[in-house]
């Protein structure tokens, strides 16, 4: 999310001091705005707003730039009626072009798990497992479990992932996270990790590991590539360092291949943010298909989810962004909307400060919750 204000009524705190001094002048609001220096308008301004005379800031607005936003907080923002809105359109603009128009999108996913596949099935040859995972797609492209030099297009990330899901062992030992069985020495020592031999098994250094994991995981698609995700979920267990890692890679991943926005509650748990992705991209294929079989985009896009991303200019007064900010700087407005909320008004206070001094949520005003038995308990529920 990112908010930057595109301009502003110039020198806002004068022209708000001056339409309020003209209420009780006799002379034109041009000389008294040349007769206010900036701290006579501030203390002027806190008079003003202790009154509660709030028209005069109607006389100034700021117009921002939102990016980053979901079309779920784009429902809520455009709900404050005394303000002015353009939306990036999902009639004219398609956020997922660059796969409709490429002939073969499956070619490089085709690659990638095949690669998955070899690595996986060469662990079931040499250990003689009968893991049936996979079965079906083994059989489809004639995998025969190959060394990574007798493959034609290899994608090697993917070969070392189909081994870790098929031989691979989380340790208990500290010093050593991620465990092979003794078969795979010749292709792991091919890999430039950092590894040792004990006894009957090959070890990954834990140090090491954060490197293996994103070596193995890193702009993978989620919801398209093979992968174990329940090993996934293991190594999230394994080290705090790790998971924040997995977690990064999952973000990003939402946002590189399904144009979303995450909420926050979602975006802490790689579990959670699974689940979420599998929903994304059943959206996301659905949208695709309907596109390619030449259905508008206008009637395609009622597939894609609350969470897609969107950008946003929006013009309000000072006077309808008090009550914005009241409203939805609130620890009871949803989360999306209340950073975004803070944002602006960290943006507006920087420009404006005496014009904003009192302006957020109404606890910090008034030292007390008017929410009641709703209040986050950050103020008490009476005065
Ligand atoms: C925590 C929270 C939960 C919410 N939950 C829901 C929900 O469940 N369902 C839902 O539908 N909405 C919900 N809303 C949205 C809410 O009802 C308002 O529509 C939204 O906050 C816009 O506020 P507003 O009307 O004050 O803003 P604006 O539309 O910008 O209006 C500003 C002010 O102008 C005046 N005004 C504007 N239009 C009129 C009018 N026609 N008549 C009289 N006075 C007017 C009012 O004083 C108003 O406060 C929620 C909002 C919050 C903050």
């Amino acid at each position: 999310m990112k908010v930057t204000i595109l301009s502003h009524t110039p020198e806002p705190e004068k022209v708000v001091a001056a339409a309020a001094r003209l209420c009780y002048s006799k002379i034109s609001a041009t000389r008294l705005m040349d007769n206010f220096s900036s701290e006579k308008a501030a203390s002027f301004i806190k008079k003003l707003m202790n009154m509660g005379h709030m028209s005069p800031t109607e006389h100034v607005s700021f117009t921002f730039a939102i990016d980053g936003v979901s079309r779920t907080l784009l429902a809520q923002i455009t709900r404050h009626r005394i303000g002015s809105y353009s939306v990036q359109s999902l009639r004219y603009n398609n956020p997922f072009d660059k796969e409709i128009s490429q002939q073969n999108d499956n070619e490089e996913l085709t690659a990638n798990n095949m690669s998955y596949l070899e690595g996986f099935s060469l662990c079931n040859n040499l250990l003689v497992n009968n893991n049936s995972t996979h079965q079906s797609q083994i059989e489809k492209y004639h995998i025969k479990g190959r060394l990574p030099e007798n493959i034609a297009k290899l994608h090697k990330p993917s070969y070392v992932r189909g081994i870790f899901d098929g031989a691979g062992k989380l340790s208990d030992n500290p010093e050593f996270a991620v465990v092979f069985p003794l078969e795979l020495e010749s292709v792991l020592t091919a890999t430039h990790f950092n590894i040792t031999q004990r006894d009957d098994e090959i070890l990954i250094k834990s140090e090491d590991t954060l490197n293996f994991t994103r070596y193995i995981y890193d702009d993978l698609d989620f919801a398209g590539y093979f992968y174990d995700e329940d090993k996934l979920l293991a190594l999230c267990d394994k080290s705090h360092k790790l998971k924040e890692d997995i977690v990064l890679m999952l973000q990003d991943s939402v946002n590189a291949e399904y144009y979303a926005m995450i909420p926050e509650s979602i975006s802490r748990e790689p579990k959670a943010i699974l689940t979420y992705i599998k929903g994304l991209a059943a959206c996301k294929r659905c949208y695709i298909d309907l596109v390619k079989m030449g259905i508008d985009q206008e009637d395609a896009r009622y597939i894609l989810p609350h969470g897609t991303q969107t950008r946003i200019v929006m013009t309000m007064n000072v006077r309808s962004l008090y009550n914005f900010f009241n409203l939805r700087c609130c620890q009871r407005a949803q989360t999306e909307i209340r950073q975004l909320a803070n944002l602006m008004l960290a943006e507006v206070k920087e420009l404006a400060p005496s014009l904003f001094e009192n302006a957020g949520a109404p606890c910090e005003e008034l030292g007390y919750c008017p929410e009641g038995e709703f209040g986050c308990g950050k103020y008490p529920a009476s005065k």
